[in-house]
This record gives C-alpha cells, structure tokens and sequence, in this order.
C-alpha cells in the first residue's frame, strides 16, 4: 500500500503573515533594559542599529500577526514551501508506535533555517536606505545566510568571523565569498575593539563576543551600514514562524496534529519558529501539545541557568535582557554544534519556560550524535550537529513510547544539513568524540557575573 510521505504546500496557501506570540502570551515578556541608564528599552532605541522595522517588530506586543512582505514571500517561494516528511524508517528503526514528523528546513541552497529571517531583515534594510549590513558568526551558518541574503537585496555584506572558527572550519567563508560578502576573522585590525583585543592579546582568537563587539562598531561608525542578528532576538524568532505556520498547514493535509514539538535550541529561533504558531492553540485550551527545546548538555541554560537579566554579549554592549542565562562570560565547551553555544535563552522562551508551557530538555553530545547515525541511516539525510538534538531528543520521546505503548504524534524540526559538518562525523566515527559535564560550581561562579538589579 502507497503511505504519503512528503507534504507541500502550494505556493496560494504559503503564509502571508508571521505569527507574533508576544501578543497572546499569557504573560508578556519582561521589557529588555537600556545598558546605561536601566530604563525600559524603546524601539527608537534600537534604530541606530537594527532596521527600524525589525526594532519595531521586537518590541510589538499587541499584533498577533504581522504581514511578510510581498517580496519577502516571492523570495520565500524559491524554496518554500519546505517538505514536512513522515518518518517511516526511523519509526521502524526504533520500533516505536510514535508517529514522528520532520518538517526539513535543509532545503534550501544555504543548508538551514537561517536564511528565513535572514531575507527578512536585509529587504528591510534595503527599503529603509541602507547600503551595507554588517554581522557576526561563529561556525558561519548565520554569516552564509547573511551574505547571500545581502546578494539578493543588492547590499555589501561585511562578516565577522570568529578567528578560531574560521580556521577550523574554511568552508563557509568560503561560501560567504562566493556570495560576495568581506569575511575577517575577528579579532581583526579593522576596528578599534579588535585592534584592542590584537594589541593586548596578539595569539587571540577570537569569540562571539569579539566579533560582535566589532560588527557593532562598524555598524555604528560606517553610514549606511547596519547591523543584523541571526538569533536570539524576538524580530528574528517572529520571521521563523513562516516554519511553524506551514508545518500547522502541512499536519492537516497528512490528518494529524502534534502532541510533540521538538526542536534544538540556541538562541531560540528554529524552536520558537516551529513551536509557537502550535502553542496558541494550547493558550486558548483547544490543544494541549508539549513543547521540548534540546540544548547541548554542555549549554544548558534552560536546564540549569537562572532566569535573570543579563547582557546578550560578552562585551557587555547589548540591551540588558531578562532570560534563561549561564552568565554572560559562560564559556561553553569546544562541541561540534556551534549553533548552539549561546549563554542565554530569548525573551520570549524565557518567559515561557518560567510560565512552565514548555520545557528544555540537555543532550549529552555522543548520544547527538548516536541520534545523528539512526536518522542519516534511515531517512538519507546527514542533519547538522545541531538538529541532531532535537533528534535525539526525538529519539527519547519514542523510545518511551516504546515502552508504554502510547501512539503519540511527534514532529521535529530538522534546523539544518551536516555535509559542511563531516570533520565531526570523521571525530565521531573515529571515536574521537567525547560528552562535556558542567559542574554546578562552574555555573555559579560564571552566573556571579551576571548584574543584580534592583
Ligand atoms: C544557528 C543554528 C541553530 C541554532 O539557532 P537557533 O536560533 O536556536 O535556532 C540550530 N540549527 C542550525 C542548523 C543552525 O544553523
């Protein structure tokens, strides 16, 4: 017998809006904070660095939906919409009676979900003037997105790369290039901040923190140029939601809806794209769907942080932000999902997460990688270091079916591919890898450095 596999959608009933959940929340995030005076931030605030849309989007707490820009969505339909796949093969694999679903957000010419919110902000941009736009990345996923989004808008793209990533992993600035972007690795001696961070430290090589403190910089003295995030910020969550609102579209033509919700998580956005257009349904009581964020054990701020305010770099330049956080100065061990090496949770999960509407779940980085082997086994589809948290985590879920015999619905999404990630499949298959423990001791003395607020 024929089972349907894939599900896609028409591009007529692609989403024409994003979905807000800032303004159905049951209890609205606590405002982001000014770093200097700790007054509540404002949009204005942010415009000398965002584009004044995104500003406007990040702080919207009243619009449930937010319309995609008809551009936007022309762009969109180039890859969109995604296949939503039914796991067969896993499910047998695992010989679980779980229903599972991957809605693939692989399937596009960067590789990953970025380039969502990547297309989002830099149309923006354009429409408000701007010539140029600026970021930071580490392992480059952002950074691609970034540099070919700005090739489609007609913007220079200049990148920060942290140094070390850079070198360890050539091929996306590479792609960046290919796309026309400027790559640096930062520390670099184009700004000031990395002259600095050179002069005081010549071997550095470079963090986040460095290369965001530099694209800011840039940002801020270059005219025409702004800065834009890949992660992390609500704006950019918002735009992910075009994930969610089609795989919503997608489980109704395969005539299921999720009692699981599954995603990885690094600063929010892939998880909150595919959970949030799910959950409204569970605030208004009609649906009551568990959501999981799978962060790397070696992270985990939503298992093991405390909801505080805090800095969103490690500079100390950004908005104080209330959420889930390791502390501003964690630094979290060298694993090969560089996605998800972030010390804080967004606002919004935060609040969430507090709110107990959903819950993190840590993944010990082996056991990704076990989960990794399964699914490019069965499915065909080598997923990026990062998805495979939300795969493992996936994998857990059904195998406690498994057990009790439960035919739950779960549905994950695969954030991205791994085939620019096989030196870590080479270290796993070799049996180089190895699982990184936090001590309790470690996260406290890292969360002394958080501000107290009054
Ligand atoms: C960047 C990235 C992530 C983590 O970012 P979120 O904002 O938490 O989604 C996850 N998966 C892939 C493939 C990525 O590139």
């Amino acid at each position: 017998m024929y089972r349907q596999k894939r599900f896609l959608l028409d591009e007529a009933e692609l989403p024409r809006q994003w979905y807000n959940i800032q303004a159905e929340m049951p209890n609205k995030p606590l405002p982001p904070l000014h770093p200097g005076t700790k007054k509540p931030l404002r949009a204005e605030d942010l415009f000398p660095i965002f584009a004044e849309e995104c500003a406007r989007q990040e702080l919207n707490q009243t619009d449930a939906f937010i319309d995609i820009p008809e551009t936007v969505r022309e762009k969109y339909c180039s890859y969109r919409s995604t296949p939503l796949v039914r796991a067969y093969e896993l499910e047998n694999a695992l010989g679980t009676p779980a229903h599972i679903y991957f809605k693939n957000e692989s399937v596009n010419p960067l590789g990953s979900h970025k380039v969502n919110s990547a297309l989002a902000q830099c149309y923006y941009l354009k429409e408000e003037g701007m010539t140029n736009v600026t970021t930071e990345t580490g392992a480059g996923q952002w950074g691609a997105a970034l540099a070919y989004a700005a090739r489609v808008f007609g913007l220079e793209a200049a990148v920060y790369q942290v140094k070390i990533s850079m070198q360890q992993k050539p091929y996306r600035s590479m792609i960046m290039r290919t796309f026309g972007a400027t790559v640096e690795g930062s520390p670099s001696m184009s700004t000031r901040a990395g002259k600095d961070l050179i002069t005081k430290n010549p071997a550095y090589t470079g963090s986040l923190g460095s290369a965001i403190s530099e694209a800011i910089e840039l940002a801020t003295t270059t005219p025409g140029c702004k800065y834009s995030l890949g992660s992390v910020l609500s704006h950019v969550t918002l735009h992910q939601t075009i994930i969610g609102l089609e795989a919503e579209k997608q489980m109704a033509m395969a005539g299921e809806y999720p009692d699981m919700v599954i995603a990885c998580f690094g600063g929010g956005s892939n998880f909150g794209g595919i959970a949030f257009p799910f959950m409204r349904h569970n605030f208004t009581g009609e649906h009551t769907t568990e959501f999981i964020a799978a962060e790397p054990a070696s992270c985990p701020k939503l298992t093991r942080g405390e909801f505080r305010y805090d800095f969103g770099d490690e500079s100390g330049y950004t908005p104080l932000l209330p959420m889930y956080t390791l502390g501003h100065n964690f630094h979290p061990a060298n694993i090969h999902a560089g996605g998800l090496r972030y010390h804080g949770a967004g606002v919004i999960v935060s609040q969430l997460l507090k709110d107990g509407l959903m819950r993190g779940m840590d993944i010990p980085q082996l056991e990704a990688f076990d989960a990794a082997m399964i699914f490019a086994r069965t499915e065909g589809i080598i997923p990026a270091p990062e998805s495979s948290h939300a795969i493992a985590a996936t994998v857990r879920e059904a195998l406690r079916c498994k057990e009790t015999g439960e035919e739950k619905v779960i549905l994950f999404n695969l954030s991205g591919h791994g085939l620019i990630d096989m030196t870590a499949y080479d270290s796993y298959l070799s049996g180089d890898l190895q699982n990184y423990n936090v001590a309790d001791e470690e996260i406290a003395r890292y969360l002394q450095d958080v501000p107290t607020m009054p």
